[in-house]
């Protein structure tokens, strides 16, 4: 039997039952297990982690648990001064590129709106979900612990809330993306990126494109290059302009 004494920290804690939030518990266990596994037996999806340490060094995930340790689990932050000690994420998640699980369509479309780049599809699954993390290096969102615990997930989020825009302010939160955000640069339906869109241009057919009331009072359009969607500043823009101005101010 090995017998240690493990304690999260900050939200890591979200993950545990009351009883061992935020204090140290001892954990009993038998066979021979790297630090990785213990964590995640004990509900913690590896890529929240950012610093372990046991018996005050940091270590690395592959790290085989001895009898007596002392270990003590940081998640993913930005702001706190660690000193010098190895993270085990050398590159943080300020590349805020996203694949997002099949369940968070509205906090796609939400990102979208706000300029992120969000692979979301509605088809897919969680094996599908974990390779386009990896091959394309995005960070996985989802409210699956499991899929968040596969191996092949480096960079991910596991997103508490439930409401899309809680979501959207809980990933905005975490990862200090606020000055990250590009509101209206991007196709909420496909991903593709906008660009302005010329109607007197030879070839577009404006008249099938683009209601007949709205040709005759506005000038700006934007069409997305990957769809053809046309977009214009209409009294829907007014609504997502509160809405995005909700979602920058934090409410
Ligand atoms: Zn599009």
């Amino acid at each position: 039997m090995y017998r240690v004494t493990i304690r999260f920290y900050e939200e890591l804690n979200d993950f545990l039952p009351p009883e061992r939030r935020k204090r140290d518990f001892e954990f009993e266990f038998s066979g021979r297990r790297s630090i990785k596994d213990l964590i995640e037996s004990l509900g913690v999806p590896h890529v929240e982690i950012d610093l372990i340490l046991v018996n005050g060094e940091s270590v690395g995930f592959d790290r085989i648990v001895a009898d007596g340790d002392r270990i003590s689990v940081y998640p993913v932050f930005e702001t706190l001064d660690i000193g010098n000690v190895t993270r085990l994420r050398p590159d943080p998640l300020r590349d805020p590129r996203f694949v997002l699980d099949v369940h968070l369509r509205k906090l796609a479309r939400h990102l979208r709106l706000l300029g992120f780049d969000v692979d979301w599809l509605p088809d897919r699954d969680d094996d599908a979900l974990a390779e386009i993390a990896e091959r394309d290096g995005r960070i996985l969102l989802s409210r699956d612990r499991q899929l968040m615990m596969r191996k092949i997930v480096a960079r991910g989020l596991y997103v508490r809330n439930t409401d899309p825009e809680k979501q959207v302010e809980e990933v905005l939160d975490r990862l200090h993306l606020r000055d990250a955000c590009r509101p209206f640069t991007r196709c909420v339906e496909c991903n593709g990126l906008m660009e302005p869109l010329d109607t007197d241009a030879s070839g577009f057919d404006a008249a099938a494109a683009i209601p007949p009331g709205v040709l005759a009072w506005c000038r700006e359009y934007y069409r997305c290059a990957e769809c053809g969607r046309v977009y214009w500043k209409g009294s829907h823009y007014d609504k997502l302009k509160k809405r995005v101005e909700g979602m920058l101010n934090g409410g």
